[in-house]
């Protein structure tokens, strides 16, 4: 296949709505990329509006999160052996039969769009324009692990069976899609499962759930669950009837939970430190768009971020990409979600340790383009900083700080370029601008990365489209990419273990 052969079309594009306008019972029973919400049509701009002024006072999930929290192992104990039991049934269920739950998990995900935005503002900082987009890749897992669901029925039940139980473990970056993709695509796999969502994002986690129950998967099947301390955690990864472990966190957690036992059955995606190379060849305006959006976007906190832009022969010697570069991070509008003028959000925590270090100091031999600076009292809102002559094997080369900043990095050609981003432990994604189908190919061959983006930025992976997954150290056991064809095939036993669909 050429480039020209590729659909580029907007996913759902047909099917923008005005989201005032009650969703019709959608009923769906197929996968179909989910269309984000449209700011082009008026009545959704109010819409949003009205969110953010929910979001301000929003207490929703607080119930669910309330009776969830677990204080002795004994109680633990209880939960995980009823989740193992209640899910004996789920399993044995035909595929196409959890899949009609799932595509119902799907509507109902869909018409709690706006209570899922509202809750993600409310606790993660996110801006309308992120937090979208994640309700709709939410939706996408679910029509997307139904349809493989329907496809394990084809399987001979000697071959595959559920694993007893997994445990989900997500971040609070995307507080809605990673804990829904983790949970439907065990659930559709026919494992029932614990979802221990992050401290930071429980009640987006609850609510979630909570549309998940509505939808008819069985409480008992999915326990949601708060852990009071650390050691209930150890406990709950290291019992025997946990059969899976999905993580998405940075790669010491995965290293954590290793620790906590031998041959633990983890799937995990883990850190990125994820680089843009922009050649000569480039559209440096479409360049510029692409890296701000990947750099900035939810101020920098997402494992996918662009945290070094390599720029390639003249593009590095001339200074119009910088310029560029400058004019465009220098407008982005800092602020809190509930101000609709706000691009770039707060920092999820307040900047600390290795994150404080990198705002506020500059290694030898690198000058800042762009110096952050602290906007509030509250060390959550800082303005993105952009640093020039990062060099390589320098920390800043190789340290994920989760945070808005940039770095910038030269190369003589796209040979060193890739080298340079190659030089990095991690692997998660990585970008290319260039007009030139040669230089195209000689990265597509050479880059050491999960996920490649070609003249788009490295954020927003699209269900069935990009599934999402990491190589080197930003994967951390036998997982597959989510949201792609071979997802569920982790989540299940296979006799012998060859066998796969
Ligand atoms: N899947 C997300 C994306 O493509 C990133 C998930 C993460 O940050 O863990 O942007």
């Amino acid at each position: 296949a050429s480039l020209a052969d590729l659909d580029t079309t907007v996913p759902g594009a047909h099917r923008v709505q005005d989201r005032t306008q009650a969703a019709s019972p959608a009923a769906t029973d197929h996968f179909e990329n989910t269309p984000d919400t449209d700011p082009a049509v008026a009545a959704n701009r109010g819409w949003g509006r009205e969110i953010l002024a929910k979001s301000e006072t929003s207490a929703l999930g607080q119930a669910t999160v309330d009776a969830s929290v677990i204080a002795t192992e004994g109680e633990l104990d209880t939960v995980i052996d009823s989740t193992v039991a209640a899910g004996t049934s789920w399993g044995t269920m035909s595929g196409a039969e959890r899949a009609a739950i799932l595509h119902r998990a799907g509507d109902a995900l869909e018409a709690r769009r706006a209570d899922l935005m509202e809750v993600s503002a409310a606790e993660t900082g996110k801006t309308l324009d992120q937090s979208d987009p994640e309700i709709s890749e939410a939706i996408d897992f679910a029509h997307y692990y139904a349809e493989l669901a329907k496809e394990l029925d084809d399987v001979d039940g000697a071959t595959y069976a559920p694993v007893k139980l997994t445990v989900v473990v997500p971040p609070w970056n995307f507080p809605v899609a990673i804990p829904a993709g983790s949970t439907l695509a065990a659930l559709a796999a026919g494992s029932p499962v614990i979802i221990k969502p992050s401290r930071q994002a429980r009640r987006s986690g609850a609510v979630m759930v909570e549309a998940l129950w509505e939808a008819g998967v069985p409480r008992d099947v999915l326990s949601f669950v708060q852990l009071a301390d650390n050691a209930l955690g150890e406990r709950m990864i290291s019992h025997p009837s946990v059969e899976r472990v999905i993580l998405t966190g940075g790669y010491e957690t995965a290293e954590l939970f290793r620790s906590f036992r031998k041959d633990l059955p983890l799937l995990a995606e883990t850190s990125g430190k994820n680089a843009i190379i922009v050649t000569p060849s480039a559209d440096l305006d479409l360049a510029v768009k692409d890296v701000v959006a990947s750099a900035f976007g939810h101020a920098g906190q997402k494992c996918s971020a662009a945290s070094l832009v390599v720029l390639v022969g003249s593009v590095a010697t001339s200074q119009r990409f910088r310029n560029q570069l400058l004019d465009a991070v220098s407008s982005l509008a800092v602020g809190y979600p509930a101000d609709a003028t706000t691009q770039m959000g707060p920092i999820i925590e307040p900047a600390r340790g290795k994150l404080k270090n990198a705002l506020t100091s500059i290694e030898s031999g690198q000058t800042w383009l762009i110096e952050p600076r602290q906007l509030d009292d509250s060390g959550k809102l800082w303005s993105p900083g952009v640093r020039d002559g990062v060099q390589r094997g320098s920390e800043y080369h190789r340290v994920e700080y989760f945070g808005p900043i940039l770095g910038i990095m030269t190369a003589k050609t796209l040979d060193e370029a890739i080298a340079i981003v190659n030089d990095i432990d991690y692997g998660l994604t990585s970008g290319l601008h260039s007009l030139d189908a040669g230089e195209i190919n000689q990265w597509l061959t050479h880059i050491e990365a999960g996920n490649l983006y070609v003249n788009r930025g490295t954020t927003g992976a699209i269900v069935q489209r990009q599934p999402f997954g990491g190589w080197k150290k930003s994967a951390v056991g036998a997982g597959t990419k989510a949201g792609g064809p071979n997802y569920l095939i982790g989540l299940g036993t296979w006799t012998p273990a060859e066998a796969r669909i």
